[in-house]
């Protein structure tokens, strides 16, 4: 599936629950929470430490279920969805970007950005690897390792790593927390191309000037969103 192909809203949660069972107490960590993403469209999630942003992120990831209520990633039905269809999911429909980059450290930026592709057949990896690490202009580091690159350039790598597959949605925590100003900006215009392109982007962020450059603010307190703030008026492509 990619960005073409996908159905205008890319993810639907509604009455989105979470309880961990700690012993015999409850903790609710999402509290009845709508959440929704439409094609194109760049939305922010913050708030305070223990909001629920994490765990929000984990159900969009679909790296977990919800307790309650439904979820829906690019029209499928997720929430209650076995390890292995997640997996594919996440593999065919979701991108992750991390603020730690992520990279194993002993591959090269081309054999990193390839590890999404190992899953199932994918001929022709290395040459779709190469033309993502080309897209996020970084053509002529494909052997370089990790440690041989600067922060702004691994996290293009594990941009170009999260794209490969052209996924229609793409999640990212805090992806310019590790980086200096200038070079955040960089990375923050590389993700708004990719938007602009007519990707999905979801992005915790602590930072409210990163957060004000997204078409919508979702503010979490307490596993609920307190309030949601529109930035930009012109419609998400
Ligand atoms: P945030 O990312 O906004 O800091 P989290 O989603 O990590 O918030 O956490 C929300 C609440 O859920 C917090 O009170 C946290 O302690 C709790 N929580 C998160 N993960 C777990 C877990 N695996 N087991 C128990 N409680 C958890």
């Amino acid at each position: 599936m990619t960005a073409a192909d996908t159905p205008e809203l890319v993810a639907d949660g509604r009455g989105l629950r979470r309880v961990y069972q700690m012993g015999r107490t409850e903790l609710c960590a999402l509290d009845g929470v709508d959440f929704r993403a439409a094609r194109g469209e760049f939305v922010a999630i913050v708030g305070p430490s223990g909001s629920g942003k994490s765990t929000l992120m984990a159900l969009l990831g679909c790296l977990d279920r919800p307790t309650e209520g439904s979820l829906s990633i690019c029209g499928r039905d997720v929430a209650k969805l076995d390890d292995r269809a997640r997996a594919r999911i996440r593999n065919r429909a979701l991108g992750f970007v991390f603020q730690s980059f992520q990279l194993i450290p002993r591959m090269s930026a081309l054999d990193n950005v390839q590890v999404p592709l190992i899953y199932g057949r994918n001929p022709g990896a290395a040459e779709r690897a190469r033309e993502a690490l080309d897209s996020v202009g970084l053509g002529d580091r494909v052997d370089h390792l990790p440690n041989e690159m600067s922060g702004g350039e691994r996290q293009r790598v594990a941009i170009a790593r999260a794209i490969v597959q052209r996924p229609p949605l793409l999640l990212a925590d805090e992806p310019t927390g590790n980086l200096d100003t200038r070079t955040g900006d960089e990375i923050l215009e590389l993700l708004e191309r990719l938007v602009a392109d007519g990707v999905t982007m979801v992005m915790v962020t602590h930072d409210m000037d990163v957060a004000a450059r997204a078409h919508r603010t979702v503010h979490l307190r307490d596993g609920r969103v307190e309030r949601e703030v529109l930035q930009r008026v012109e419609e998400p492509a």
